[in-house]
C-alpha cells in the first residue's frame, strides 16, 4: 500500500489516501477524488507519498 498526501485545491487541506493504485501516473497530475473536508469530489494535487509494508 502507498500513503498519498493529497491537497485539495478547493479547501487547501492535506489528507492521506491509502491505496494500492499508483495515482502518480495520472496525466495532468491532478486527482479528482472525494474530499473529506469539502464532503464532495474536488481536484487534488499530490504533495507527498510514503510506501507502507
Ligand atoms: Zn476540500
Amino acid at each position: 500500500m502507498t500513503v498519498w498526501k493529497l491537497k485539495c485545491t478547493e479547501c487547501g487541506n492535506v489528507w492521506e489516501l491509502r491505496t494500492g493504485m499508483d495515482i502518480s501516473k495520472l496525466k495532468d497530475g491532478r486527482i479528482y477524488h472525494y474530499c473529506p473536508y469539502c464532503k464532495r469530489n474536488t481536484f487534488h494535487v499530490i504533495v507527498g507519498r510514503e510506501d507502507e509494508a
